[in-house]
């Protein structure tokens, strides 16, 4: 057996974590998810498939499956996405097996996707835990938005528009997560996925010899 494939309840305790991020867009969910990959051993980005093209340094099969319309509804047809939703008039969906196997070696799997497809997560997993990454406050989200200066009014507007949306539609999430200064806020993810992974139900206490 390779050290990949280690089940996940290896020494008693079922350390498999399904973790989902969403959050309004200029809220620094993409930051967290990216220091969390880079630094937790056991963890496993689920990488969505989209219709959307390529932006920027985009990497197929890293930041995303890019894939035509056609294959999505394939995808969807073939029962192959945990869940999937349209967002801002792209499909987004997030690939079954990989998750099922990262889920099945008892890893830390990250989703960063919308509310939409988080609670759909939630319905198929209702031990996912949710957690919604907030900016300090609107005001701040706004500020953040206009100061990156890449988009157009019109756009900023509505992304703040949609900002409010998602927020509101996430008030059945476990978790909020106030992202005011990038290395607070990441510690305070640890701390939740520390304590997730303490609960009671994961321990098989014969395995401890009780
Ligand atoms: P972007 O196009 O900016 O990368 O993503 C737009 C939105 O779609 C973000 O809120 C992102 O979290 C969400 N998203 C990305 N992948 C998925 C997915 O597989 N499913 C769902 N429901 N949303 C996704």
């Amino acid at each position: 057996m390779s050290s990949e494939a280690v089940p996940a309840a290896a020494g008693g305790v079922d350390r498999s974590l399904l973790l989902v991020l969403s959050a309004p867009s200029g809220a620094g969910k993409t930051t967290l998810c990216r220091r969390l990959v880079a630094t937790m051993p056991d963890a496993f980005f689920s990488v969505s498939a989209t219709t959307r093209k390529p932006r920027g340094k985009e990497v197929e099969g890293v930041d995303y499956r890019f894939v035509s319309d056609a294959r999505f509804r394939e995808l969807v047809q073939n029962d192959e996405l945990l869940e999937w939703a349209e967002v801002h008039g792209h499909f987004y969906g997030t690939p079954r097996r990989p998750v099922e196997e990262a889920k099945a070696q008892g890893k830390l799997v990250l989703f960063d996707i919308d509310v939409q497809g988080g609670m759909q997560v939630k319905a198929r997993h209702p031990e996912a835990v949710t957690v919604l990454v907030l900016p300090p406050s609107y005001r701040e989200l706004e500020r953040r938005l206009r100061s990156r200066g890449t988009d157009a009014e019109p756009d900023i507007e509505r992304r703040l528009l949609a900002a409010q949306a998602e927020v509101w539609r996430a008030k059945t999430y476990d978790y909020c997560l106030v992202n005011d200064q990038v290395d607070a806020a990441f510690e305070d993810l640890v701390a939740m996925i520390t304590a997730e992974r303490a609960r009671s139900w994961r321990f098989d206490l014969a395995a401890f010899g009780f």
